[in-house]
């Protein structure tokens, strides 16, 4: 808890500003932003007593007579107000740290990983829900936790999802049941090297203790090897080998014994079942039954914008991958679909090379591109020997790929490129896709 403590908080997104609210009750808040349109938001933070200063000269306002300094988890470390903080020996908090310290009797399960993050924590969370458990979703899904202080009760579960970002200032933020899906080479414009982005993810695990449980990928060695001496107790998953749970003839199977058919699950890819076999593992914690878990899996048709199944129109099945903005995620998709695909590509020209997909381009029989992208990827998709449409735009796009389809093809968008050359992020470039799809009938 903080009391009459000076507090400056740095950012008004969700999180800040759920924190502004939380603390303001008891202590002295400075927050501050370069831009904010909303004045009503304003407003209101001001008749909480807050201090809502707008400002390009935010170093202005800091000085070493705060108590803590509240971060976006995105603001870099090395912005002058964090080096400060570090000078002056101030703490520096994330949202979530700040929650905890609010929280009492209740169980944190908590998933970070580079890739599948908010795909394990909605499936662990519907679960939870399904199977009538007080669950609360928070984090970058869901609400921020500080704005859920008030609803949460001893003895309720908190699944959350933890950014390597976030991980960066928890101090005693405890998690429970960690789960940590795979690393991948990610992030390292904002950590450094690669190194210190995969130290910085066991940071989940710091406040475990031999009554914690941390729910691993046998399967990915890097993750396997970084974790062998951990205090909590450990389950692994894999989707390659014998673990606690793995796959075996087509099924998912826990300590020998069948949970569910890959048939019943309605997501595609082993991705998605590695995502599917931590989150039982979690489950089964709860003493979740087969039946509950099939009940689940049979209807989830994955997270928005992952790979999500949007529609069958005459026979062509129209998937929206619009999360995927790098070639990994597009081979991610690629290697969920074994039938024809028409796959388009493009958005932000960030001069990536497309080459890491040629293994995974067997079953494309054609690319439809747009965007800043459109002319490399033409010269890309032609020296691979690939038929190939350039249009303007999605829509363009999408009309192209549904004339060239046949029956049975797949129509994938996973752009393999940011989609800010046209849009304002991937879930409304992925919302315009759905939409043009329903409008073809
Ligand atoms: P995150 O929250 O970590 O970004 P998501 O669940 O939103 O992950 O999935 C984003 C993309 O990452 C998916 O569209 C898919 O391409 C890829 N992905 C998801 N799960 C996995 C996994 N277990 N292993 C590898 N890639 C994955």
């Amino acid at each position: 808890m903080f009391k009459n403590k000076k507090i400056f908080i740095l950012g008004m997104g969700k999180s800040g500003v759920s924190v502004a609210k939380l603390l303001s009750k008891d202590n002295h808040i400075l927050i501050t932003d370069m831009k904010c349109d909303d004045l009503n938001l304003i407003e209101e933070l001001e008749n909480l007593g807050i201090n809502v200063i707008i400002t390009k000269d935010q170093e202005e306002l800091f000085d070493d007579s705060y108590d803590y300094v509240v971060k976006n988890p995105g603001v870099r470390l090395d912005h002058p107000i964090v080096l400060k903080a570090n000078k002056y020996n101030i703490p520096i908090l994330t949202e979530l740290e700040v929650a905890y310290r609010y929280l009492k009797e209740v169980k944190i399960i908590g998933i970070t990983g580079s890739n599948g993050k908010t795909t394990t924590t909605t499936i662990i969370y519907e679960f939870l829900k399904k199977a009538g458990l007080p669950v609360h979703l928070a984090g970058n899904i869901g609400y921020p936790l500080c704005s859920q202080i008030d609803e949460i009760k001893k003895g309720d579960i908190i699944v959350t999802e933890i950014s390597s970002h976030q991980l960066v200032n928890l101090d005693k933020f405890k998690v429970d049941i960690a789960v940590l899906t795979n690393l991948y080479k990610v992030h390292l414009d904002f950590f450094g090297t690669y190194e210190k982005y995969k130290l910085n993810k066991l940071r989940i695990f710091n406040n475990q203790d031999e009554s914690s449980l941390a729910i691993l990928n046998k399967n990915d060695k890097e993750v396997y090897d970084l974790t062998l001496n951990l205090k909590a107790r450990k389950k692994y998953f894999s989707s390659n080998g014998d673990a606690d749970i793995c796959i075996k003839d087509d099924n998912i199977v826990l300590n020998g014994e069948k949970v569910i058919s890959l048939s019943d699950i309605r997501v595609k890819g082993m991705h998605n079942y590695e995502n599917i076999m931590a989150a039982i593992l979690v489950a089964k914690e709860f003493n979740i039954s087969n039946n509950i878990i099939k009940e689940v899996l049979n209807n989830f048709a994955g997270v928005a914008h992952r790979i999500e199944f949007v529609a069958k129109i005459n026979g062509r099945e129209f998937y929206n991958d619009s999360k995927a903005t790098n070639t990994d995620s597009t081979i991610t998709a690629l290697k969920s679909f074994d039938n024809d695909v028409v796959l388009i590509l493009g958005g932000l020209d960030r001069g990536h090379s497309f080459e890491p997909l040629i293994p995974y381009l067997k079953h494309v029989k054609h690319i439809v591109c747009y965007g800043e992208t459109k002319e490399r990827i033409e010269t890309f998709a032609l020296e691979n020997n690939i038929d190939v449409t350039v249009t303007d735009n999605l829509e363009e796009s999408v009309k192209a790929a549904y004339n060239i389809s046949e029956e049975g093809d797949t129509i994938l968008l996973s752009p393999a490129c940011a989609s800010w050359d046209q849009y304002n992020n991937f879930e409304e470039r992925g919302d315009e896709f759905k939409k043009i799809v329903s409008e073809l009938n």
